[in-house]
């Protein structure tokens, strides 16, 4: 389905590893004022003055992370980038760094990884962080990708899962369940691909929750918002495996309960008409579905006025006493127990 716009095939043995290193990381320049060393020794420097990091890290494989038949290799190096970055955000904390490791078979030539660090180079850009290091080696079989990303927070500004307190609201950022239904059209299409290689299929409609799942950003502006609006949330964690999964985190690490809004979830029309097309009920898309890499947290009611009417943050619930659990309230005004059936990476 991807068009190769690039016939050359240089194998990476002609290159050896130092010249491949050498070659993929040449344009990374550093931004950074923690950056006191980047690639190049054999370990990077930094320096964080008075502020606390965080560190987090992914693994990506071939086959159970990405499928390469419709995942172009520009977009999975960005995206490599934005579930790290992700997950910094989700510490209310700015991304400064990234190390990114990789694992390549033979299969692949110097322009496949040419392009997969033109993905990795813009997301650089865009979420101004500096890529000081990584590590480069040979695979038997497929790819495998491996990001860490650091960040910085002042002492005291981390925001962890646990901190939910009862009758605080709990607010996502943009809308859900995109991801999902652009991956159920992208697998659909690779089926009608593999029956009919010349079909050509007209894809415009879906093309909001395609770009969701094969090019999602990161929430960098909403820690800069949360600043701007002084909000500091009470709890947080970025929406990787669907709502109902990540509400549960917060409300066992915080030891509450909670009641979600059926009708106050944020749905794109996108994902609504796809889901009728498909057949699924949206609001279990929204809960179940993942990789939509929006924020959730809680915030305290007094901050309330600070939040109000933000287009970026939707109310869809508050925070109950643990022992009255989790619940969805639904349109018809019945109380259904949330349970997690969110992506389980073990599962078969
Ligand atoms: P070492 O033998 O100490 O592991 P390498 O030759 O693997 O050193 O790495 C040389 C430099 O290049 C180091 O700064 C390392 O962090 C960086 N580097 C290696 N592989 C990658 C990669 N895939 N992407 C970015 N930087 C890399
Ligand atoms: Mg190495």
């Amino acid at each position: 389905m991807i068009e190769d716009k690039n016939p050359q095939r240089t194998p990476l043995s002609e290159l050896g590893e130092f010249k491949l290193i050498e070659h993929l990381t040449e344009n990374f320049k550093v931004t950074q004022k923690s950056t006191i060393k980047g690639i190049g020794d054999d370990a990077a420097v930094l320096s964080f003055g008075k502020k606390q990091i965080v560190v987090s890290t992914d693994l990506l494989i071939e086959g159970v992370h990405f499928d390469l038949s419709y995942v172009p290799l520009k977009h999975l190096g960005y995206k490599a980038m934005v579930v790290n970055l992700s997950d910094i955000y989700a510490m209310n904390a700015k991304a400064t760094q990234v190390t990114i490791s990789i694992a390549v078979s033979n299969r692949f030539p110097l322009e496949a990884l040419e392009e997969l660090y033109a993905g990795i180079a813009t997301a650089a850009q865009l979420y101004n962080v500096d890529v000081i290091g990584g590590d480069t080696t040979s695979s038997t079989s497929g790819l495998v990708i491996s990001v860490t990303a650091i960040g910085e927070v002042n002492e005291g500004e981390a925001v962890l899962r646990s901190g939910a307190k009862p009758n605080d609201l709990l607010v996502v950022t943009g809308d859900i369940g995109g991801a999902y239904m652009g991956l159920q059209i992208l697998e659909r299409e690779k089926e009608v691909f593999k029956v009919n290689p010349q079909s050509q299929p007209d894809l415009s409609m879906y093309t909001y929750i395609i770009e969701r799942q094969l090019k999602p950003e990161a929430r960098k502006d909403i820690i800069e918002l949360l600043q701007q609006i002084d909000v500091k949330p009470t709890s947080m964690i970025d929406i990787s495996d669907g709502l109902s999964s990540e509400v549960i985190h917060l409300c066992k690490q915080s030891k509450v309960g909670v009641d979600i809004f059926e009708n106050k979830i944020p749905l794109d029309p996108q994902v609504i008409f796809t889901c009728e097309e498909f057949n699924i009920d949206s609001t279990t898309i929204a809960l179940n579905g993942g990789e939509d890499y929006e924020l959730l947290m809680t915030v305290s009611q007094e901050d309330f006025p600070k939040i109000k009417g933000n287009p970026n943050l939707t109310v869809i619930g508050y925070m109950t006493d643990e022992d009255r659990g989790m619940h969805l309230v639904t349109r018809s005004d019945e109380k259904i127990p949330i349970i997690a059936k969110g992506w389980n990476a073990l599962k078969d």
